[in-house]
């Protein structure tokens, strides 16, 4: 149904205007027949997320210890805003929006500044096949330290730092540093978000007539 409703507004669309690119909400098929048409695919951060924030509370969920669910819950709620304000600030830059996000492991162990070429494969202290090969060849090219140390308008932590080797961090660095996440991270789009056409069906489908 989410297939043919898109196939019969490309075709509508396209007849009338020129696009550059779909931003979509990841649908498998959708996404699927998109790449198939050799369509530029970008995906609305705020769908994107609800995935990972999914991913999140199953492993908020499993915890046995209370203390170490509301630690993760505080983490995760960071990570999340922090994955926000790099879509934003990296400006469609993908590669600078990767370094940002992954500069959050740092920014929590207290580590602020660091040598430019740094490997991402050293946020991560054990079990090193739980994360991607991509993740294990990526550095910071461009960025060599957090934004709260160049502008002044930007918040210092007043958080506690966390160990490298703390199950928490190890946990949440793990899930991001897979394949998926990485690939979509560069498809993702702050002005790309489709919060006004969600807005706009909810109220169509409440107020307008069917046909
Ligand atoms: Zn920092």
């Amino acid at each position: 149904m989410e297939l043919e409703g898109v196939k019969r507004c490309l075709s509508s669309l396209e007849s009338e205007v020129t696009m550059n690119g779909d931003t979509v909400d990841k649908h498998n098929q959708v996404v699927s027949f998109l790449q198939s048409e050799n369509k530029d695919v970008r995906f609305d951060p705020w769908h994107r997320l609800k995935a990972l924030k999914k991913d999140l509370r199953c492993l908020i969920k499993s915890l046995d210890n209370e203390e170490d669910k509301q630690n993760m819950t505080e983490l995760s709620k960071r990570f999340i805003i922090h994955v926000y304000a790099s879509l934003e600030k990296s400006n469609g830059d993908a590669k600078l929006c990767q370094e940002l996000v992954f500069s959050f492991f740092l920014h929590v162990q207290g580590i602020h500044q660091w040598p430019r070429k740094r490997k991402y494969i050293e946020l991560i202290l054990a079990n090193e096949k739980k994360v991607c090969p991509r993740f294990k060849k990526e550095k910071f090219e461009t960025l060599n330290e957090c934004r709260h140390i160049t502008e002044a308008t930007h918040p210092d932590s007043n958080h506690e730092p966390i160990a490298a080797e703390s199950k928490l961090y190890q946990t949440i660095l793990e899930l991001v540093a897979k394949t998926a996440f990485m690939n979509d991270l560069g498809k993702m789009r702050i002005d790309k978000m489709t919060s006004y056409v969600e807005n706009f069906h909810s109220v169509a489908i409440l107020y307008r007539t069917a046909c």
